[in-house]
């Protein structure tokens, strides 16, 4: 019998159109070919910055319930000139994050062959690592306010609040646990600035050290975000499955990705792991208006979210296929400007299904 597979599809702005629809054709190719076995059933939703200055407001009312009937989201990027950028992040992105509770935020490193990356390993070929992302809490808490003179001086005082709470930490530690199990090499990596961040980043280390008792199998380290950063360029060869906080891992994020060459081959999967909730599928970069509209988008990150997307649904071997067919892509040199080649977003798209019929 078919599996029919219902994806809610939001582009949003910028080069997020253009990619999602590359990964579109990627993703029909794969159902086209699978005889029989499963199909995709697409409703491509408006959201964005220009659904926002028509309606003033980023995502229709009933928006993020209407989610909770597909079996995955499919998002391009938000972000336009004349909106400002906490407008339509807190609008669209993390609204159906944190309204669905897609509480971690999956974000894989790795240096695709033939992408002149910015980091002189010798082994830079087989590296690879998955940050995870707390997605629900955090810097991201969005408490806080604006407007009130805390110290009497008539100035402007803003506050804003993270929020830490034993739950939100255990459950993104013991996810990043029970990923490491998943690999060959079994290491988690916590990374905080708990001696700055003295109460909510004490308690992710308190959790993270209980945690830890109960995966004596999993070798851990503890890390300073600041001289994280310096080991993700000095020594990356030491990192395997990194968990941070909500701010902290989107920022070692764009660094991981830049490494392996672009933003724009970053993937990413904002996961509900107990299935409650539809997870979102998503590209790492924004929606890059210095290049929109002209065709030359790198569609690498948002196709590679689609593999992760695959993989969530249960289609294993598919998922594996299409990110060898990028691999393959790569490697044979049809590359964007982005990553120092001169083909065009379709081109990649069109090698990208070309390799798929010779792996599948
Ligand atoms: P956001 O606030 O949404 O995270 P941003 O301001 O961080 O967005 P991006 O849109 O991620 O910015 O773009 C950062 C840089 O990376 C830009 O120069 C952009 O052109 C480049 N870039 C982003 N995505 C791609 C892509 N898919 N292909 C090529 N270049 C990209
Ligand atoms: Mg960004």
């Amino acid at each position: 019998m078919t599996k029919k597979f219902k994806i809610a599809v939001i582009p949003g702005d910028g080069v997020g159109k253009e990619v999602v629809a590359e990964g579109i054709k990627v993703l029909d190719h794969l159902a086209q070919e699978s005889n029989g076995k499963f199909e995709f059933e697409y409703d491509h939703y408006p959201w964005g910055c220009e659904y926002y200055l028509e309606h003033g407001k980023m995502i229709s009312d009933d928006g993020v319930e209407k989610m909770r009937d597909y079996d995955a989201i499919y998002f391009g990027a938000v972000g336009f000139p004349g909106v400002p950028d906490h407008v339509s992040l807190w609008g669209l992105r993390l609204a159906i994050c944190q309204g669905l509770d897609q509480w971690a935020n999956i974000r894989p490193v790795e240096f695709l062959p033939g992408v002149p990356r910015r980091i002189t390993h010798p082994d830079a070929d087989n590296l690879n690592w998955i940050l995870i992302r707390e997605n629900s809490e955090g810097e991201y808490s969005g408490i806080g306010g604006r407007n009130f003179d805390g110290r009497g001086e008539g100035k402007e005082v803003a506050v804003q609040t993270s929020l830490f709470t034993e739950k939100g930490c255990e459950r993104i530690i013991r996810f990043a646990f029970e990923t490491a199990r998943t690999r060959k090499r079994k290491k988690v990596t916590s990374v905080t600035k708990s001696n700055a961040q003295q109460y909510g980043m004490v308690l992710w280390d308190e959790v993270f050290e209980r945690v830890s008792r109960e995966y004596p199998d999993v070798e851990t380290d503890q890390w300073l975000v600041d001289a994280m950063a310096a080991q993700f360029v000095m020594h990356p060869e030491e990192l395997e499955v990194v968990v941070a906080s909500n701010l902290f891992a989107d920022i070692l994020s764009d660094l991981g990705s830049a490494l392996s060459g672009s933003l724009g081959i970053a993937s990413s999967a904002n996961l509900n792991p107990e299935g409650r909730t539809p997870s979102m599928f998503e590209s790492v970069h924004g929606s890059a208006p210095d290049i929109a509209g002209k065709g030359i988008a790198n569609p690498i990150g948002t196709i590679d979210s689609a593999s992760l997307m695959l993989d969530h649904l249960g289609l294993e071997e598919e998922a594996k296929a299409l990110h060898e067919a990028i691999r393959a892509t790569t490697g044979k040199g049809i590359l964007t400007r982005d990553i120092g080649g001169n083909y065009d977003t379709e081109d990649v798209t069109g090698a990208i299904i070309e390799n798929l019929s010779v792996v599948t």
